[in-house]
């Protein structure tokens, strides 16, 4: 199968179950897990901060991150379209009580800074208190641009709002920037970051931040059931990712670059963007149950939609690209 549906689906390599195997463990919750213990600190001097926290996922690291900036009858400031709003099940108001102010993503995925300026409340009893401005990066396979990430975090720093960036794939911007890891999270107080996309890991994500931030994340990633104890198991497929995957992500980027170029060949089509790891499509709304199925039987997975989102992950080959596009190209030539 070339399954073009997300990176999520990537399988652990052989050297990834290796280490896996092989990673010294103990009890992380009693803090005993030097392969954990080894990841935290790795992830944190790499992203420039004094403190990292191991989780089962990026939903949780990005709840546990936002609990640990605000309290109750706080607010972010968060974009429509941000994962933590828009695809974390409301976590943020449903068990942190965390009053989500989402704001229009502009087409390059970021948040204007006079609609920040204008959502943040002033203070009185009236309003929610605006404490935090949440970005993502890459966002919709889009790389920020480096002078907003600068510009708007010296904005919220300047409004006293703290600054959280969910970057479940801080790599691929990485890799398309050449940018180092620290560069990136300058800006922000925590960074969550995932190695379950195109790190190629199973499960776990970090977050990275102050000492004192971290510490209180820990508590809420008891609390959220996220405290695991031979963890290190895990914790030795990202340190194993960051050695050995972190390079290749520039093949998948190549990879979704000939895939819009192959499909931007189909009249029937139109690539409405392409970076990083991810092309999205516009597919006819009628087209799309039967090239679905016409794609299945050719062994090529899709999340089928008019707006087609696909990605280019580690187990996706240059050959398995130009069988895609033939595939596609195959359902138009017969229709
Ligand atoms: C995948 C993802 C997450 C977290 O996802 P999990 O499946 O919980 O690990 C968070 N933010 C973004 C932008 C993501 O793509």
């Amino acid at each position: 199968m070339i399954d073009l549906r997300s990176d999520t689906v990537t399988q652990p390599t052989a050297g990834m179950r290796k280490a896996m195997m092989e990673a010294p463990v103990g009890d992380d919750v009693f803090g005993d897990d030097p392969t954990v213990n080894r990841l935290q600190a790795i992830a944190a001097e790499r992203a420039g901060k004094e403190a990292g926290l191991f989780l089962p996922t990026g939903t949780q690291s990005n709840l546990a991150g936002l609990m640990a900036h605000c309290e109750r009858g706080d607010e972010y400031i968060v974009g429509q379209n941000a994962h933590t709003y828009k695809y974390e099940g409301g976590g943020a108001a449903v068990l942190g009580s965390i009053q989500p102010q989402p704001l229009a993503n502009a087409a390059d995925g970021t948040i204007p800074l006079d609609l920040i300026a204008a959502a943040i409340k002033p203070d009185d009893t009236h309003f929610a208190r605006t404490r935090l401005l949440a970005l993502e990066n890459t966002i919709g396979g889009k790389v920020l641009p480096a002078r907003y990430v600068a510009d708007a975090t010296v904005f919220a720093k300047s409004k006293g709002l703290g600054t959280h960036l969910d970057g479940a794939r801080i790599w691929n911007v990485m890799a398309a920037s050449n940018a180092p890891l620290a560069g990136l999270c300058a800006g922000f107080d925590s960074v969550s970051m995932c190695f379950s996309k195109g790190m190629g890991a199973p499960a776990g994500s970090v977050l990275v931040g102050p000492k004192a931030l971290i510490k209180r994340a820990a508590r809420w990633r008891k609390m959220l059931g996220g405290g695991m104890r031979q963890a290190g198991v895990l914790a030795a497929a990202c340190l194993y990712a960051l050695d050995n995957h972190l390079a290749r992500l520039r093949t998948d980027h190549e990879n979704a670059a000939k895939l819009a170029a192959g499909l931007g060949e189909i009249p029937a089509l139109k690539i409405t963007s392409q970076s990083t790891n991810m092309a999205f499509v516009a597919v006819p709304e009628s087209d799309c149950a039967p090239l679905a199925a016409h794609l299945k039987e050719r062994n090529v997975l899709t999340l089928m939609s008019p707006h087609l989102r696909l990605v280019t992950h580690g187990d996706v080959t240059g050959a398995d690209i130009a069988a895609a596009v033939d595939a596609f190209k195959a359902f138009y030539v017969r229709k």
